[in-house]
């Protein structure tokens, strides 16, 4: 079975004291709790030494929001993954949609940015998703193939069944349309079927996919109940306490039932 992994991508939002506040929260409302779900936080950059001091020994995992894939170098306004590594980070987020639209972020660099992760012991979440034009032509399922043979260019087998693939439509990222559990399922099941056939059934099987796209606490249980769809990347909702601590909860739900 599949660990449910729920992750929160805070992006250009809120500060040190701000963070820290949420982190606070979280850590709280989690401390009585035995839970069968990773929980991951991605603040900005500046943050993120605060968030793996205060989740230390705590059930929250810290990620970045990027990272480059060079261990250092003149790549000016870039963060390495040694620089990670430095403060702690086992997780970053890579590809995601804002990153393609507003940054260049093509296929062919998430790729290094993959390798350099694995390469330095930090776990990627590797998004994809269409625009809602190719959802609206059909093309969904053909595109995410195409960013996925880009994105997996020679990551080997045993690198690839540590991924965590997001699919994030981007017609649903903060817009509060979110697409419905079918649809989602629909699409992470292409995903997984998509692994097998470049891998093999072992790899497709342990990979975890996430759905992303306006997840709210009430929307998370139908979605996650989905057997293809292993966790969710929220943004909005886990800027709020209630709302990120409820989705938690709907996958550690989930978690004690199928076990
Ligand atoms: C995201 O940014 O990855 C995301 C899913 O945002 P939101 O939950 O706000 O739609």
């Amino acid at each position: 079975m599949r660990k449910q992994i729920i992750a929160g991508n805070w992006k250009m939002n809120g500060t040190i004291a701000s963070g820290s506040i949420l982190i606070e929260a979280f850590n709280s409302f989690l401390s009585d709790k035995e839970l069968n779900v990773d929980v991951v936080v991605c603040p900005p950059f500046t943050a993120l030494e605060r968030a793996v001091c205060l989740t230390r020994d705590k059930h929250i995992e810290v990620g970045a929001q990027n990272m480059d894939y060079h261990d250092a170098g003149a790549y000016t306004g870039e963060v390495s993954p040694l620089m990670l590594n430095e403060v702690g980070v086992t997780y970053v987020i890579l590809g995601h949609s804002e990153r393609r639209e507003y940054y260049g972020e093509m296929d062919s660099m998430v790729n290094e940015k993959i390798k350099s992760a694995f390469h330095h012991n930090i776990q990627p979440i590797v998004c994809v998703g269409e625009s809602l034009a190719q959802w609206e032509a059909n093309e969904t399922i053909s595109f995410i193939h195409s960013q996925l043979d880009g994105a997996l260019k020679d990551i080997p087998a045993e690198q690839a069944s540590e991924l965590i693939i997001a699919y994030e439509p981007i017609w649903a990222i903060g817009t509060g349309r979110t697409a419905t559990a079918d649809q989602a399922e629909e699409v992470c099941k292409s995903i997984r079927q998509y692994i097998n056939e470049l891998y093999n059934g072992n790899v497709a099987d342990k990979v975890r996919i996430q759905y992303g796209g306006s997840v709210k606490a009430d929307n998370a249980l139908k979605i996650l109940s989905e057997p293809n769809i292993d966790g969710a990347l929220v943004g909005g909702a886990s800027l709020l306490v209630d709302d990120f601590t409820s989705i938690i909860m709907a996958a550690q739900e989930l978690s004690v039932t199928e076990s």
